[in-house]
């Protein structure tokens, strides 16, 4: 039997969405078609508070996840943010980056090009298309994480932490990556909504740029599904 280790779960307790075990693992994602990018510059962190600029919603959920982590003698530098917003303008360019990147390692290594098509289809597995990430809503966080790479990122104290306790604080594991969280707890697209609401009403929206201190547990209802591997 596989006992491949995913945070603190092995990959055989997590089956067809309904997670078996004490650590309650399962993926669920900001999604880009749904909350766009911020309609107000004040929903994201000042960049001077944070370069990364995530959305401020998920920044304020984020420190009373490190502050969690820290009283648990967790080391809090792996959790730092990293990258967090990205606009489609700057994905549009990363992308067209990448892409010639390809291009030209055939070019200088003698290979034929490939169809855009077929060069398109490779990137794809590497990056999200302009309009696609999560890192468009601020509300995917990359954590300092990423150095240790997939195995070691997820045999880390840090991950093992992240995954038992970080869906208390909304955040979800994007499995393949185990630096790359994301914040999108039951009744965030009603609360982002509202935020937005009042932002145009020039209404106060304070208190709506803190979440709440303890996010209530998803229903298996409300749950993401999980993708058929790890
Ligand atoms: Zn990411």
């Amino acid at each position: 039997m596989t006992s491949r280790l995913v945070g603190n779960l092995r990959a055989d307790q997590i089956r067809s969405g309904v997670v078996r075990g004490p650590a309650g693992l399962f993926q669920r994602r900001a999604r880009p078609h749904v909350f766009g990018e911020p309609a107000f510059d004040v929903e994201l962190v000042p960049e001077e508070v944070c370069a990364a600029r995530p959305h401020a919603i998920a920044w304020s959920a984020h420190g009373r996840m490190v502050a969690a982590a820290a009283a648990d003698g967790v080391e809090t530098g792996w959790l730092a943010i990293r990258s967090a917003y990205r606009s489609v303008a700057l994905q549009a360019q990363i992308w067209d980056y990448r892409l010639n990147e390809r291009r030209e390692a055939r070019r200088v290594t003698g290979l034929p090009p490939l169809p855009e098509r077929e060069l398109e289809r490779q990137q794809r597995l590497w990056t999200a298309r302009p309009g696609q990430s999560a890192h468009h809503t601020g509300f995917a966080l990359d954590l300092a994480l990423y150095p240790l790479g997939t195995r070691e990122g997820r045999r880390s104290p840090a991950y093992r932490w992240l995954a038992e306790h970080a869906r208390r604080f909304g955040f979800y594991p994007y499995l393949p990556e185990p630096w790359h969280w994301e914040y999108d707890p039951p009744g965030l697209v009603a609360q982002v909504a509202e935020l937005r609401r009042r932002l145009t009403a020039g209404e106060p929206a304070d208190d709506l740029l803190r979440a709440p201190d303890v996010i209530p547990v998803a229903s298996p209802a409300e749950r993401g599904r999980l993708p058929a591997t790890l």
